[in-house]
Protein backbone atom coordinates (compact mmCIF):
# COMPACT_ATOMS: atom_id res chain seq x y z
CA UNK A 1 0.00 0.00 0.00
CA UNK A 2 1.41 3.19 -0.84
CA UNK A 3 -0.23 7.19 -0.40
CA UNK A 4 -2.37 6.37 -3.80
CA UNK A 5 -2.88 2.73 -3.81
CA UNK A 6 -4.60 -0.04 -1.40
CA UNK A 7 -5.09 -3.57 -1.44
CA UNK A 8 -8.03 -5.45 -1.03
CA UNK A 9 -7.13 -9.40 -0.68
CA UNK A 10 -4.01 -8.79 -1.92
CA UNK A 11 -5.27 -6.86 -4.99
CA UNK A 12 -3.68 -3.71 -4.80
CA UNK A 13 -6.10 -0.90 -6.68
CA UNK A 14 -4.91 2.44 -7.55
CA UNK A 15 -6.65 5.28 -5.51
CA UNK A 16 -6.51 7.79 -8.08
CA UNK A 17 -8.10 8.97 -10.91
CA UNK A 18 -7.51 7.97 -14.71
CA UNK A 19 -7.25 10.95 -17.11
CA UNK A 20 -5.45 10.86 -20.49
CA UNK A 21 -3.20 8.04 -19.62
CA UNK A 22 -2.37 9.13 -16.03
CA UNK A 23 -3.05 8.65 -12.76
CA UNK A 24 -4.20 12.54 -11.01
CA UNK A 25 -4.88 12.99 -7.55
CA UNK A 26 -7.28 15.29 -6.26
CA UNK A 27 -6.15 17.50 -2.64
CA UNK A 28 -9.03 15.62 -1.17
CA UNK A 29 -10.37 12.04 -0.33
CA UNK A 30 -13.56 10.91 0.56
CA UNK A 31 -13.54 7.32 2.44
CA UNK A 32 -14.56 3.46 0.94
CA UNK A 33 -15.88 1.42 3.87
CA UNK A 34 -17.24 -2.16 3.03
CA UNK A 35 -20.68 -2.93 3.33
CA UNK A 36 -19.51 -6.68 4.68
CA UNK A 37 -18.02 -5.59 8.04
CA UNK A 38 -18.32 -1.82 8.02
CA UNK A 39 -14.27 -1.85 7.43
CA UNK A 40 -12.47 0.91 5.94
CA UNK A 41 -11.32 -0.19 2.43
CA UNK A 42 -9.20 3.10 2.09
CA UNK A 43 -9.30 6.54 0.65
CA UNK A 44 -9.92 7.37 -2.81
CA UNK A 45 -9.36 10.71 -4.68
CA UNK A 46 -12.40 12.96 -4.64
CA UNK A 47 -12.63 14.49 -7.41
CA UNK A 48 -13.92 18.12 -8.24
CA UNK A 49 -15.10 20.32 -11.35
CA UNK A 50 -11.17 20.74 -12.19
CA UNK A 51 -10.63 17.16 -12.51
CA UNK A 52 -13.97 16.30 -14.32
CA UNK A 53 -13.39 19.07 -16.60
CA UNK A 54 -9.86 17.80 -17.63
CA UNK A 55 -11.20 14.20 -17.76
CA UNK A 56 -13.63 15.48 -20.79
CA UNK A 57 -10.92 17.20 -22.22
CA UNK A 58 -8.58 14.61 -22.43
CA UNK A 59 -11.29 11.99 -23.99
CA UNK A 60 -11.77 15.15 -26.90
CA UNK A 61 -8.40 15.14 -27.32
CA UNK A 62 -8.58 11.57 -27.85
CA UNK A 63 -11.53 11.39 -30.17
CA UNK A 64 -10.66 12.23 -33.70
CA UNK A 65 -7.80 9.53 -33.75
CA UNK A 66 -10.32 7.18 -32.10
CA UNK A 67 -13.03 8.00 -34.17
CA UNK A 68 -10.83 7.34 -37.21
CA UNK A 69 -9.45 4.17 -35.87
CA UNK A 70 -10.67 1.02 -38.44
CA UNK A 71 -13.80 -0.92 -36.74
CA UNK A 72 -11.39 -4.04 -36.68
CA UNK A 73 -9.03 -2.27 -34.54
CA UNK A 74 -11.29 -1.09 -32.51
CA UNK A 75 -12.93 -4.43 -32.33
CA UNK A 76 -9.17 -5.73 -31.29
CA UNK A 77 -8.34 -3.95 -28.69
CA UNK A 78 -12.07 -4.51 -27.23
CA UNK A 79 -11.18 -8.77 -26.84
CA UNK A 80 -7.84 -7.49 -25.55
CA UNK A 81 -10.02 -5.36 -22.94
CA UNK A 82 -12.07 -8.76 -22.30
CA UNK A 83 -8.99 -10.86 -22.30
CA UNK A 84 -7.51 -8.70 -19.01
CA UNK A 85 -10.96 -9.27 -17.48
CA UNK A 86 -10.62 -12.85 -17.93
CA UNK A 87 -7.51 -12.95 -16.50
CA UNK A 88 -8.64 -11.28 -13.27
CA UNK A 89 -12.00 -12.17 -13.04
CA UNK A 90 -10.53 -13.52 -9.34
CA UNK A 91 -9.10 -10.14 -8.34
CA UNK A 92 -12.30 -8.31 -9.83
CA UNK A 93 -14.94 -10.65 -7.78
CA UNK A 94 -13.03 -10.37 -4.58
CA UNK A 95 -12.87 -6.40 -4.89
CA UNK A 96 -16.40 -5.94 -5.90
CA UNK A 97 -17.91 -8.28 -3.51
CA UNK A 98 -15.65 -6.19 -0.84
CA UNK A 99 -16.83 -3.17 -2.37
CA UNK A 100 -20.33 -3.77 -2.73
CA UNK A 101 -21.38 -6.43 -0.66
CA UNK A 102 -22.61 -8.75 -3.49
CA UNK A 103 -22.17 -12.56 -3.40
CA UNK A 104 -18.80 -13.83 -4.55
CA UNK A 105 -19.48 -16.74 -6.30
CA UNK A 106 -22.08 -14.73 -8.32
CA UNK A 107 -19.23 -12.72 -9.02
CA UNK A 108 -16.72 -15.17 -10.11
CA UNK A 109 -19.17 -16.92 -12.11
CA UNK A 110 -21.73 -15.41 -13.45
CA UNK A 111 -20.88 -11.34 -13.43
CA UNK A 112 -17.29 -11.13 -14.09
CA UNK A 113 -17.47 -13.45 -17.35
CA UNK A 114 -20.28 -11.10 -18.44
CA UNK A 115 -18.39 -8.17 -17.81
CA UNK A 116 -16.07 -9.92 -20.33
CA UNK A 117 -18.58 -10.71 -22.74
CA UNK A 118 -19.63 -7.36 -22.55
CA UNK A 119 -16.32 -6.33 -24.54
CA UNK A 120 -16.73 -9.22 -26.48
CA UNK A 121 -20.10 -8.81 -27.63
CA UNK A 122 -20.13 -4.90 -28.43
CA UNK A 123 -16.84 -5.44 -30.81
CA UNK A 124 -18.51 -8.70 -32.83
CA UNK A 125 -21.55 -6.46 -33.14
CA UNK A 126 -19.50 -3.67 -34.28
CA UNK A 127 -18.25 -5.54 -37.53
CA UNK A 128 -21.56 -6.51 -38.52
CA UNK A 129 -22.97 -3.41 -38.00
CA UNK A 130 -24.79 -2.32 -41.27
CA UNK A 131 -28.25 -0.81 -43.02
CA UNK A 132 -28.75 -2.29 -46.49
CA UNK A 133 -28.42 0.21 -48.84
CA UNK A 134 -31.58 1.32 -50.63
CA UNK A 135 -32.37 3.12 -54.16
CA UNK A 136 -34.32 5.93 -54.34
CA UNK A 137 -34.93 7.08 -58.18
CA UNK A 138 -31.56 5.85 -59.19
CA UNK A 139 -29.88 7.64 -55.99
CA UNK A 140 -27.81 5.54 -53.52
CA UNK A 141 -28.90 5.95 -50.22
CA UNK A 142 -26.49 5.19 -47.58
CA UNK A 143 -26.82 4.68 -43.72
CA UNK A 144 -23.82 4.81 -41.34
CA UNK A 145 -22.98 5.26 -37.61
CA UNK A 146 -20.69 8.16 -37.21
CA UNK A 147 -18.83 8.31 -33.76
CA UNK A 148 -20.58 11.16 -31.68
CA UNK A 149 -18.15 12.31 -29.47
CA UNK A 150 -16.91 12.05 -25.98
CA UNK A 151 -19.85 10.50 -23.90
CA UNK A 152 -19.75 10.58 -19.94
CA UNK A 153 -21.20 7.34 -18.68
CA UNK A 154 -22.30 7.98 -14.66
CA UNK A 155 -22.91 4.48 -12.71
CA UNK A 156 -24.67 2.94 -9.72
CA UNK A 157 -23.18 1.09 -6.67
CA UNK A 158 -25.53 -2.20 -6.87
CA UNK A 159 -23.83 -4.06 -10.27
CA UNK A 160 -20.92 -1.60 -10.19
CA UNK A 161 -18.36 -2.71 -13.08
CA UNK A 162 -21.37 -4.58 -14.88
CA UNK A 163 -23.47 -1.79 -15.08
CA UNK A 164 -20.27 0.56 -16.39
CA UNK A 165 -19.44 -1.83 -18.91
CA UNK A 166 -22.74 -2.83 -20.37
CA UNK A 167 -22.26 1.52 -21.19
CA UNK A 168 -18.52 1.50 -21.40
CA UNK A 169 -18.07 -1.44 -23.89
CA UNK A 170 -20.74 0.21 -26.91
CA UNK A 171 -19.55 3.79 -26.46
CA UNK A 172 -15.95 2.44 -27.31
CA UNK A 173 -16.55 -0.06 -30.55
CA UNK A 174 -18.57 3.17 -31.50
CA UNK A 175 -15.68 5.14 -31.74
CA UNK A 176 -16.60 7.64 -28.78
CA UNK A 177 -14.09 8.30 -25.87
CA UNK A 178 -15.45 8.14 -22.43
CA UNK A 179 -15.35 9.48 -18.94
CA UNK A 180 -16.33 7.11 -16.48
CA UNK A 181 -18.12 8.17 -13.31
CA UNK A 182 -18.81 5.18 -10.97
CA UNK A 183 -20.98 5.47 -7.74
CA UNK A 184 -18.50 6.91 -4.84
CA UNK A 185 -20.44 4.10 -2.66
CA UNK A 186 -17.95 1.62 -4.87
CA UNK A 187 -15.23 3.18 -6.72
CA UNK A 188 -12.53 0.40 -6.87
CA UNK A 189 -13.31 -1.77 -10.08
CA UNK A 190 -13.73 1.42 -12.00
CA UNK A 191 -10.59 2.15 -11.20
CA UNK A 192 -9.19 -1.82 -12.25
CA UNK A 193 -10.89 -1.66 -15.58
CA UNK A 194 -8.32 1.67 -16.04
CA UNK A 195 -5.67 -0.33 -15.42
CA UNK A 196 -6.76 -3.42 -17.55
CA UNK A 197 -7.70 -1.37 -20.60
CA UNK A 198 -4.07 0.35 -20.96
CA UNK A 199 -2.46 -2.91 -20.21
CA UNK A 200 -4.78 -4.10 -23.12
CA UNK A 201 -2.77 -1.04 -25.00
CA UNK A 202 -6.24 1.19 -25.36
CA UNK A 203 -4.58 4.65 -26.35
CA UNK A 204 -4.39 7.16 -23.87
CA UNK A 205 -7.82 9.19 -23.37
CA UNK A 206 -10.05 6.92 -24.75
CA UNK A 207 -11.08 5.58 -21.24
CA UNK A 208 -11.39 8.31 -18.41
CA UNK A 209 -12.35 7.57 -14.97
CA UNK A 210 -13.20 10.09 -12.61
CA UNK A 211 -14.07 9.24 -8.92
CA UNK A 212 -15.99 11.33 -6.43
CA UNK A 213 -19.52 12.42 -5.22
CA UNK A 214 -22.19 13.11 -8.15
CA UNK A 215 -23.30 16.28 -5.98
CA UNK A 216 -19.91 17.58 -6.39
CA UNK A 217 -18.46 16.66 -9.91
CA UNK A 218 -21.86 15.66 -11.70
CA UNK A 219 -22.79 19.13 -13.18
CA UNK A 220 -19.53 19.79 -14.56
CA UNK A 221 -19.71 16.55 -16.37
CA UNK A 222 -22.94 16.87 -17.81
CA UNK A 223 -23.09 20.22 -18.76
CA UNK A 224 -20.04 20.32 -19.98
CA UNK A 225 -20.30 21.86 -23.83
CA UNK A 226 -17.89 19.04 -24.90
CA UNK A 227 -19.42 16.02 -24.27
CA UNK A 228 -22.06 14.68 -27.05
CA UNK A 229 -23.81 12.02 -24.91
CA UNK A 230 -24.71 10.84 -21.18
CA UNK A 231 -25.85 7.76 -20.37
CA UNK A 232 -26.66 7.14 -16.87
CA UNK A 233 -28.02 4.14 -14.73
CA UNK A 234 -29.56 5.19 -11.27
CA UNK A 235 -32.39 6.90 -9.23
CA UNK A 236 -34.56 9.16 -10.92
CA UNK A 237 -34.44 12.44 -8.98
CA UNK A 238 -30.70 11.82 -10.21
CA UNK A 239 -31.94 11.48 -13.84
CA UNK A 240 -34.28 14.72 -13.31
CA UNK A 241 -31.17 16.86 -12.55
CA UNK A 242 -28.76 15.02 -14.96
CA UNK A 243 -31.87 16.04 -17.52
CA UNK A 244 -31.88 19.48 -16.57
CA UNK A 245 -28.25 19.75 -16.46
CA UNK A 246 -27.73 18.60 -19.87
CA UNK A 247 -30.72 20.56 -21.15
CA UNK A 248 -28.73 23.36 -22.33
CA UNK A 249 -26.88 21.87 -24.46
CA UNK A 250 -29.39 19.08 -25.83
CA UNK A 251 -26.88 16.61 -25.52
CA UNK A 252 -28.45 13.62 -26.01
CA UNK A 253 -29.17 11.37 -22.51
CA UNK A 254 -30.00 7.96 -22.42
CA UNK A 255 -31.54 7.04 -18.54
CA UNK A 256 -31.80 3.60 -16.83
CA UNK A 257 -33.79 4.39 -13.74
CA UNK A 258 -35.85 2.60 -10.82
CA UNK A 259 -38.34 0.60 -11.04
CA UNK A 260 -41.42 -1.24 -8.87
CA UNK A 261 -41.82 -4.21 -11.38
CA UNK A 262 -44.77 -7.04 -10.86
CA UNK A 263 -44.61 -10.79 -10.63
CA UNK A 264 -48.13 -11.84 -11.54
CA UNK A 265 -48.68 -15.82 -10.44
CA UNK A 266 -51.40 -16.91 -12.53
CA UNK A 267 -53.66 -19.99 -10.63
CA UNK A 268 -52.67 -22.00 -14.25
CA UNK A 269 -48.87 -21.54 -13.25
CA UNK A 270 -46.32 -23.81 -11.89
CA UNK A 271 -46.79 -22.81 -8.18
CA UNK A 272 -43.13 -24.71 -7.49
CA UNK A 273 -41.37 -22.20 -10.66
CA UNK A 274 -43.63 -19.15 -9.40
CA UNK A 275 -42.42 -19.81 -5.67
CA UNK A 276 -38.99 -19.73 -7.04
CA UNK A 277 -39.29 -16.74 -9.49
CA UNK A 278 -40.44 -14.88 -6.09
CA UNK A 279 -37.50 -15.90 -3.92
CA UNK A 280 -35.42 -15.11 -6.57
CA UNK A 281 -36.29 -11.22 -6.44
CA UNK A 282 -33.97 -11.36 -2.76
CA UNK A 283 -30.66 -11.73 -5.12
CA UNK A 284 -28.18 -8.56 -4.33
CA UNK A 285 -29.82 -8.47 -0.98
CA UNK A 286 -32.42 -7.31 -3.32
CA UNK A 287 -30.65 -4.26 -4.98
CA UNK A 288 -31.71 -4.88 -8.69
CA UNK A 289 -33.78 -2.59 -10.72
CA UNK A 290 -35.48 -5.31 -12.52
CA UNK A 291 -36.56 -6.76 -9.12
CA UNK A 292 -40.41 -8.07 -9.17
CA UNK A 293 -41.41 -6.50 -5.82
CA UNK A 294 -44.69 -6.39 -6.37
CA UNK A 295 -45.98 -10.17 -6.16
CA UNK A 296 -49.82 -10.47 -7.63
CA UNK A 297 -50.96 -13.65 -7.04
CA UNK A 298 -54.36 -15.25 -8.03
CA UNK A 299 -56.93 -15.59 -5.08
CA UNK A 300 -57.48 -19.11 -5.22
CA UNK A 301 -53.78 -19.98 -5.13
CA UNK A 302 -53.01 -16.96 -2.76
CA UNK A 303 -52.41 -19.19 0.55
CA UNK A 304 -50.32 -21.95 -1.11
CA UNK A 305 -48.28 -19.63 -3.15
CA UNK A 306 -47.97 -17.89 0.43
CA UNK A 307 -47.38 -20.66 2.48
CA UNK A 308 -44.34 -22.05 0.32
CA UNK A 309 -42.83 -18.71 -0.59
CA UNK A 310 -42.75 -18.66 3.63
CA UNK A 311 -40.67 -22.14 3.90
CA UNK A 312 -38.40 -21.29 0.77
CA UNK A 313 -37.49 -18.14 2.41
CA UNK A 314 -36.60 -19.30 5.89
CA UNK A 315 -34.08 -21.60 4.71
CA UNK A 316 -31.96 -18.76 3.01
CA UNK A 317 -28.99 -18.25 4.17
CA UNK A 318 -27.94 -14.96 5.07
CA UNK A 319 -24.59 -13.61 6.04
CA UNK A 320 -21.02 -12.90 4.65
CA UNK A 321 -20.92 -12.68 0.63
CA UNK A 322 -17.55 -14.03 0.66
CA UNK A 323 -18.92 -17.63 1.65
CA UNK A 324 -20.10 -19.25 -0.91
CA UNK A 325 -23.19 -20.69 1.26
CA UNK A 326 -24.81 -17.42 1.49
CA UNK A 327 -27.82 -16.97 -0.06
CA UNK A 328 -28.03 -13.02 0.85
CA UNK A 329 -25.34 -10.81 1.99
CA UNK A 330 -25.41 -7.48 3.39
CA UNK A 331 -27.20 -3.78 1.81
CA UNK A 332 -25.01 -1.19 0.50
CA UNK A 333 -24.77 1.36 3.35
CA UNK A 334 -26.20 2.34 6.47
CA UNK A 335 -28.27 5.21 5.29
CA UNK A 336 -29.76 2.74 2.32
CA UNK A 337 -30.47 0.64 5.28
CA UNK A 338 -32.08 3.36 7.29
CA UNK A 339 -34.12 4.19 4.11
CA UNK A 340 -35.21 0.53 3.43
CA UNK A 341 -35.98 0.17 7.53
CA UNK A 342 -38.15 3.27 7.33
CA UNK A 343 -40.04 2.31 4.48
CA UNK A 344 -41.39 -1.06 6.17
CA UNK A 345 -41.64 0.77 9.76
CA UNK A 346 -44.34 3.39 7.46
CA UNK A 347 -46.05 0.12 5.70
CA UNK A 348 -46.66 -1.59 9.01
CA UNK A 349 -47.66 1.24 11.07
CA UNK A 350 -50.22 2.02 7.44
CA UNK A 351 -51.63 -1.53 8.42
CA UNK A 352 -49.73 -4.50 6.39
CA UNK A 353 -48.11 -7.82 8.08
CA UNK A 354 -44.85 -8.95 7.59
CA UNK A 355 -45.66 -12.40 6.88
CA UNK A 356 -41.73 -13.31 6.68
CA UNK A 357 -39.02 -10.34 8.21
CA UNK A 358 -40.24 -6.51 8.91
CA UNK A 359 -36.79 -6.19 10.22
CA UNK A 360 -33.29 -5.43 10.43
CA UNK A 361 -30.70 -7.59 10.79
CA UNK A 362 -27.12 -7.80 12.92
CA UNK A 363 -25.05 -4.94 11.08
CA UNK A 364 -25.71 -4.08 7.90
CA UNK A 365 -28.32 -6.78 6.59
CA UNK A 366 -32.39 -6.36 6.43
CA UNK A 367 -33.78 -9.53 6.60
CA UNK A 368 -36.02 -11.04 3.79
CA UNK A 369 -39.30 -9.31 4.27
CA UNK A 370 -43.08 -10.08 2.67
CA UNK A 371 -45.44 -7.78 3.51
CA UNK A 372 -49.29 -8.50 2.93
CA UNK A 373 -52.65 -6.12 3.77
CA UNK A 374 -51.34 -3.42 1.57
CA UNK A 375 -53.19 -0.83 0.21
CA UNK A 376 -52.49 -0.13 -3.83
CA UNK A 377 -52.05 3.52 -3.41
CA UNK A 378 -49.60 2.86 -0.49
CA UNK A 379 -45.96 3.92 -0.25
CA UNK A 380 -44.29 0.75 -0.32
CA UNK A 381 -46.80 -0.21 -3.19
CA UNK A 382 -46.05 2.36 -5.51
CA UNK A 383 -42.56 3.93 -4.22
CA UNK A 384 -38.93 1.63 -4.86
CA UNK A 385 -37.52 0.24 -1.79
CA UNK A 386 -34.22 -1.17 -3.50
CA UNK A 387 -33.80 -3.56 -0.63
CA UNK A 388 -35.07 -7.07 0.22
CA UNK A 389 -38.94 -5.76 0.73
CA UNK A 390 -41.60 -7.55 -1.61
CA UNK A 391 -45.24 -7.12 -1.27
CA UNK A 392 -47.88 -10.05 -1.80
CA UNK A 393 -51.31 -8.65 -3.37
CA UNK A 394 -54.42 -10.65 -4.70
CA UNK A 395 -56.46 -10.54 -8.08
CA UNK A 396 -59.53 -12.04 -8.63
CA UNK A 397 -59.15 -12.27 -12.69
CA UNK A 398 -56.62 -11.58 -15.34
CA UNK A 399 -58.32 -8.11 -16.02
CA UNK A 400 -57.73 -7.31 -11.98
CA UNK A 401 -53.99 -8.70 -12.49
CA UNK A 402 -52.87 -6.89 -15.46
CA UNK A 403 -54.59 -3.14 -13.60
CA UNK A 404 -52.77 -3.94 -10.47
CA UNK A 405 -49.82 -4.25 -12.32
CA UNK A 406 -49.42 -1.23 -14.47
CA UNK A 407 -50.59 1.33 -11.66
CA UNK A 408 -47.51 2.64 -10.82
CA UNK A 409 -45.57 5.39 -12.25
CA UNK A 410 -42.39 2.61 -13.49
CA UNK A 411 -42.56 0.34 -16.54
CA UNK A 412 -39.34 -1.42 -16.01
CA UNK A 413 -39.75 -4.89 -16.05
CA UNK A 414 -42.52 -7.71 -15.51
CA UNK A 415 -42.49 -11.53 -14.78
CA UNK A 416 -45.60 -13.78 -15.39
CA UNK A 417 -46.02 -16.81 -14.14
CA UNK A 418 -48.80 -19.07 -15.72
CA UNK A 419 -49.19 -22.64 -17.70
CA UNK A 420 -51.61 -20.85 -20.34
CA UNK A 421 -49.50 -19.75 -23.22
CA UNK A 422 -52.51 -17.92 -24.83
CA UNK A 423 -53.29 -16.64 -21.64
CA UNK A 424 -48.93 -15.18 -21.18
CA UNK A 425 -49.76 -13.56 -25.06
CA UNK A 426 -52.96 -12.20 -23.69
CA UNK A 427 -50.92 -10.54 -20.77
CA UNK A 428 -47.90 -9.82 -21.74
CA UNK A 429 -49.11 -7.83 -24.14
CA UNK A 430 -50.59 -5.45 -22.07
CA UNK A 431 -48.35 -4.91 -19.81
CA UNK A 432 -46.38 -1.61 -19.80
CA UNK A 433 -42.62 -2.79 -19.40
CA UNK A 434 -39.37 -2.46 -20.91
CA UNK A 435 -38.63 -6.09 -20.43
CA UNK A 436 -41.48 -8.63 -20.14
CA UNK A 437 -40.38 -12.82 -18.85
CA UNK A 438 -42.45 -15.73 -18.99
CA UNK A 439 -42.00 -18.20 -16.45
CA UNK A 440 -38.64 -17.09 -16.46
CA UNK A 441 -36.54 -14.23 -14.45
CA UNK A 442 -32.83 -12.10 -15.51
CA UNK A 443 -32.76 -13.98 -18.86
CA UNK A 444 -30.38 -11.23 -20.46
CA UNK A 445 -29.31 -11.46 -24.14
CA UNK A 446 -26.83 -8.40 -25.41
CA UNK A 447 -28.86 -8.28 -28.66
CA UNK A 448 -31.98 -7.33 -27.11
CA UNK A 449 -33.37 -3.92 -26.33
CA UNK A 450 -33.21 -2.61 -22.67
CA UNK A 451 -34.46 -0.22 -20.68
CA UNK A 452 -37.73 1.38 -19.16
CA UNK A 453 -40.69 2.76 -19.83
CA UNK A 454 -42.33 6.08 -17.94
CA UNK A 455 -40.08 6.68 -14.91
CA UNK A 456 -37.94 3.95 -15.57
CA UNK A 457 -35.97 5.30 -18.20
CA UNK A 458 -35.59 7.06 -21.51
CA UNK A 459 -34.29 5.39 -24.50
CA UNK A 460 -33.02 1.73 -24.81
CA UNK A 461 -29.35 0.46 -25.04
CA UNK A 462 -28.48 -3.19 -25.95
CA UNK A 463 -27.24 -4.50 -29.58
CA UNK A 464 -27.69 -2.28 -32.48
CA UNK A 465 -30.30 0.12 -30.32
CA UNK A 466 -26.58 0.54 -28.63
CA UNK A 467 -24.92 1.80 -31.73
CA UNK A 468 -27.89 3.90 -32.14
CA UNK A 469 -27.71 5.88 -29.23
CA UNK A 470 -24.27 6.42 -29.24
CA UNK A 471 -23.56 7.35 -32.53
CA UNK A 472 -24.58 10.11 -35.29
CA UNK A 473 -26.90 8.27 -37.60
CA UNK A 474 -26.23 9.62 -40.79
CA UNK A 475 -27.81 8.42 -44.34
CA UNK A 476 -25.57 9.75 -47.67
CA UNK A 477 -27.48 9.95 -50.77
CA UNK A 478 -25.46 9.98 -53.81
CA UNK A 479 -27.35 10.54 -57.68
CA UNK A 480 -26.43 8.99 -60.51
CA UNK A 481 -24.96 11.84 -61.99
CA UNK A 482 -22.12 14.52 -61.72
CA UNK A 483 -18.99 12.05 -61.34
CA UNK A 484 -16.42 12.88 -63.79
CA UNK A 485 -17.26 9.00 -65.52
CA UNK A 486 -20.54 9.93 -65.32
CA UNK A 487 -21.10 6.63 -63.86
P1 LIG B 1 -28.09 7.55 -7.67
O1 LIG B 1 -28.98 8.21 -8.64
O2 LIG B 1 -28.07 8.03 -6.28
O3 LIG B 1 -26.58 7.57 -8.16
C1 LIG B 1 -26.18 7.02 -9.41
C2 LIG B 1 -24.93 7.72 -9.88
O4 LIG B 1 -25.24 9.09 -10.13
C3 LIG B 1 -23.77 7.73 -8.89
O5 LIG B 1 -22.57 7.53 -9.59
C4 LIG B 1 -23.82 9.13 -8.33
O6 LIG B 1 -22.58 9.61 -7.87
C5 LIG B 1 -24.25 9.91 -9.55
N1 LIG B 1 -24.83 11.23 -9.27
C6 LIG B 1 -25.46 11.66 -8.15
N2 LIG B 1 -25.83 12.95 -8.29
C7 LIG B 1 -25.44 13.35 -9.52
C8 LIG B 1 -25.56 14.56 -10.25
N3 LIG B 1 -26.17 15.62 -9.76
N4 LIG B 1 -25.04 14.61 -11.49
C9 LIG B 1 -24.44 13.53 -12.04
N5 LIG B 1 -24.30 12.35 -11.39
C10 LIG B 1 -24.81 12.26 -10.14
O7 LIG B 1 -28.51 6.02 -7.72
P2 LIG B 1 -27.95 4.83 -6.83
O8 LIG B 1 -28.56 4.91 -5.49
O9 LIG B 1 -26.47 4.75 -6.98
O10 LIG B 1 -28.54 3.58 -7.63
C11 LIG B 1 -29.75 2.98 -7.33
C12 LIG B 1 -30.78 3.34 -8.37
O11 LIG B 1 -30.32 2.92 -9.65
C13 LIG B 1 -32.09 2.62 -8.15
O12 LIG B 1 -33.14 3.51 -8.39
C14 LIG B 1 -32.07 1.53 -9.21
O13 LIG B 1 -33.33 1.06 -9.61
C15 LIG B 1 -31.35 2.21 -10.32
N6 LIG B 1 -30.79 1.23 -11.26
C16 LIG B 1 -31.34 1.14 -12.51
C17 LIG B 1 -30.86 0.19 -13.41
C18 LIG B 1 -31.43 0.08 -14.80
O14 LIG B 1 -30.78 -0.50 -15.66
N7 LIG B 1 -32.62 0.60 -15.07
C19 LIG B 1 -29.82 -0.65 -13.04
C20 LIG B 1 -29.30 -0.54 -11.76
C21 LIG B 1 -29.80 0.41 -10.88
Amino acid sequence: MTEHTLTVAGVTVDTRHWIGGERVASARTFTDVSPIDGAVIGEISRGTPVEAAAAVAAAKAAFPAWAATSRAERARLLHAVADGVEKRIEELAIVETTDNGALLRSHRRGVMPRVAHNFRFFADRLLTLAHEDFETRGHANHVSWDPAGPSVLITPWNAPLMLATWKVAPALAAGNTVVLKPAEWTPLTASLLADIAAEAGLPAGVLNVVQGYGSEIGDALTSHPDVRRISFTGSVPTAQRIAASAAARLTPLSLELGGKSPLLVFADADLDLAVDLAVEQYDNAGQVCLAATRILVEDSVAEEFTQRFVDKTTALRQGDPRDESTDIGPNIHPRQLEKIDGFVRRALEAGARAVVGGHRGDGQYYAPTLLTDVAQDSEIVQEEVFGPVLTLQTFADEEEAVRLANDTRFGLAATVATGDRERAERVTARLVAGTVWVNCFFVRDLRAPFGGSRHSGVGREGGTWSFDFYCDLKNTVTAPKGFEDHG
